[in-house]
């Protein structure tokens, strides 16, 4: 059996579309929804991010506003943040992580605005998430549960094992498959025996960051594997399944590059819109 693929990328067109076509609706009003990005520092991964976020917003057709500091104090960038959470052309701020180390990045996102927070980073809005209240959920979990809606995987019921217990991907993402009615179990790098917990599970979802680390043996046969990893190596970006073998026992799979990758970037698009949205109808 060979899995069928979870086209992450294909999806994400589907909604980058929708989305450009409801920003044209707010342009003929009058308004155009704004993002702006802050980047610290010379992380070359983290210029690549910003410029894809610069890239997507105009594909959209969304106005962008780019902060860019070699270095900054942690004061300066706090100033910065209370001027963007009080512009009202401003609708989402997205500060590029990690941050240099003299800056704590909780003090950082817990200073934006939970209603302009795109990333959904926040304390509060990840708070929401736990009791169930939330509609702003960070990018990469709101892109898995995505994808995973559109080919009509079933999440309630389903037990899940999530490999990652990181603040962006494994703990909100477990919060929301709860809320959802799933079985999960979270497992990281202290987990006695994880072929154990990953054997039983109806879907695996790995974001370890190391090449060829889920391997066939790991799985239950017919299971769903999605994929977050994400390593730069000199044929491009590879993922965390070693995909030769695993795609020849799952039932459904995504793939790196093209699987949840773009489905992060398009939530964040997804979670300006819906910022804007929100803001509009706090105006009123
Ligand atoms: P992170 O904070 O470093 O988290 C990595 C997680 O993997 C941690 O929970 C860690 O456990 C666990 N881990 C590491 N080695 C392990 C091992 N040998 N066995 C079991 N668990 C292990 O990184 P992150 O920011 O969450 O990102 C994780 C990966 O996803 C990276 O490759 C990143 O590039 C990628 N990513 C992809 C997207 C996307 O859109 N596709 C978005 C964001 C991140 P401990 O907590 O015990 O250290």
């Amino acid at each position: 059996m060979t899995a069928i693929i979870l086209d992450g990328l294909a999806l994400s067109q589907k909604i980058k579309n929708e989305l450009s076509e409801k920003v044209r609706e707010y342009k003929k009003k009058g308004s155009c929804p704004k993002l702006a990005t802050v980047l610290v520092g010379n992380d070359p991964a983290s210029r690549v991010y910003v410029n894809l976020k610069k890239k997507d917003s105009e594909i959209i057709g969304i106005d962008y506003e780019e902060y860019y500091f070699e270095d900054i104090s942690e004061k300066d960038l706090l100033a910065l943040i209370d001027e963007l959470n009080s512009r009202k052309d401003i609708n989402g701020i997205l500060v590029q992580m990690p941050l240099p180390n003299h800056i704590d990045s909780n003090t950082i996102l817990e200073r934006i605005d939970p209603l302009k927070d795109v990333d959904g980073f926040s304390p509060i809005n990840v708070g929401r998430i736990l009791l169930k209240l939330s509609d702003l959920f960070p990018c990469t979990p709101k892109g898995v549960v995505k994808i995973l809606d559109e080919y009509k995987i079933p999440i309630e019921g389903s037990d899940i094992t999530i490999i990652n217990r990181s603040n962006i991907i494994g703990k909100p993402l477990a919060a929301m498959l709860i809320n959802m009615g799933a079985t999960v179990t979270v497992v990281h790098s202290k987990t006695k025996n994880i072929k154990e917990k990953t054997r039983n599970a109806d879907i695996v979802i790995v974001g370890v960051g190391k090449v060829d680390f889920l391997t066939a043996d790991m799985i239950k046969e017919k299971a769903v594997v999605v994929d977050v990893g994400i390593t730069r190596s000199e044929e491009g970006i590879v993922g965390d399944v070693k995909f030769d073998e695993v795609s020849k026992k799952a039932s459904y799979i995504t793939p790196v590059p093209g699987g949840v990758g773009p489905m992060t970037r398009a939530m964040l698009l997804e979670n300006l819109i819906l910022c804007y949205q929100k803001q509009k109808d706090c105006a009123r």
